[in-house]
C-alpha cells in the first residue's frame, strides 16, 4: 500500500491545491493532507482549526484522502503515517529553489521518504494563497481560484478586521 503526505500551509486551501490532491490521489493508495500547526513566530491568516476545517470540506468528496494537522518536522509525520512518500506541487520556476532545498534537506533527514512532484495544471498555475489573500482583502474577484465556504471563510476574515 502506497501512503503519500501532501503538507503544506493552506493558508487557505484553493483549487491548485485541491487539483494536486485529487490526482495524488488518484496514484497513491492513501493521502494524507497535512496542514502545518501554526508557530507563534509564523503568522498565518487562518488559524490551524479553520484551515484544516477548510481542507476537510473541499476535500471531503475524495475517500482515500484524510486531512490531519501536525507541528514539528514532516519527515518524523511521514514516518508516524507509515508514508513512503511526500507530495509537492510545482507551479513556476520560482517553487524550484525552495522545493529542491526542502526536498533534499528531507531526504538527508529521512533517506526512505523520497519527494514526488506534481506539476500544477495551466488553469491553476497562477493561483497562490498570498495572492488570493491580496485580492480577496482587495475586494477583488475570487470564485475562479477558491470554492464557496473558503470565500466565505475569507469574507468574513476580512470584515472582522474592520
Ligand atoms: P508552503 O508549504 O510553501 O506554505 P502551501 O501550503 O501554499 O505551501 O502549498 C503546499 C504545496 O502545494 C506546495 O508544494 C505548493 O507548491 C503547492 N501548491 C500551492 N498552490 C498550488 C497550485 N496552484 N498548483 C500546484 N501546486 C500548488
Amino acid at each position: 500500500m502506497m501512503v503519500a503526505i501532501y503538507p503544506g500551509s493552506f493558508d487557505p486551501i484553493t483549487y491548485g491545491h485541491m487539483d494536486i490532491a485529487v490526482r495524488a490521489a488518484e496514484v497513491f493508495d492513501k493521502v494524507y493532507v497535512a496542514v502545518v500547526y501554526t508557530k507563534q513566530s509564523k503568522s498565518f491568516w487562518f488559524g490551524t482549526e479553520e484551515r484544516l476545517k477548510l481542507c476537510k470540506e473541499a476535500l471531503c468528496h475524495i475517500p482515500n484522502v484524510e486531512v490531519i494537522s501536525y507541528m514539528g518536522l514532516t519527515v518524523d509525520l511521514a514516518h508516524k503515517l507509515g508514508a513512503q512518500v511526500m507530495v509537492r506541487g510545482l507551479r513556476m520556476g520560482s517553487d524550484f529553489d525552495y522545493e529542491c532545498e526542502m526536498a533534499l534537506n528531507n531526504r538527508k533527514l529521512a533517506p526512505d521518504v523520497d519527494t514526488i512532484y506534481f506539476m500544477a495544471s495551466l488553469e491553476h498555475i497562477y493561483v497562490k494563497s498570498s495572492l488570493l489573500r491580496e485580492i480577496a482583502d482587495s475586494n477583488g474577484e475570487i470564485s475562479h481560484l477558491v470554492p464557496d465556504s473558503v470565500a466565505a471563510a475569507l469574507r468574513e476574515r476580512i470584515n472582522s478586521r474592520v
